[in-house]
């Protein structure tokens, strides 16, 4: 899977220092609202409309479609579980 350089920064929940991120697909930058995975603490977080990373709100979630969120939430435990290994 192809990754994008970001804007550096650190993560809003841990401070690990965060500038690239993998899109959905091998041809998909990522954009505002797209979804990313800290490797330092696993948050979930958001790429606001400056690609400032925030954490992921319940209103965020709530306005998710089931298919997406069992994908963020398949992404994730494979995250956890790479990072475990
Ligand atoms: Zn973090």
């Amino acid at each position: 899977m192809k990754t994008y350089q970001t804007p550096k920064q650190a993560c809003p929940v841990c401070s690990h220092v965060l500038d690239r991120t993998m899109g959905r697909d091998d041809s998909t930058q990522p954009v505002p609202g797209d979804i990313t995975f800290c490797i330092g603490c696993t948050a979930i977080l958001v790429f606001d409309q400056q690609m400032k990373l925030a954490p992921i709100t319940p209103e965020f979630i709530a306005g998710l479609s089931p298919e997406l969120k069992a994908t963020i939430e398949t992404r994730h435990r494979v995250l956890i579980s790479a990072l475990r290994n």
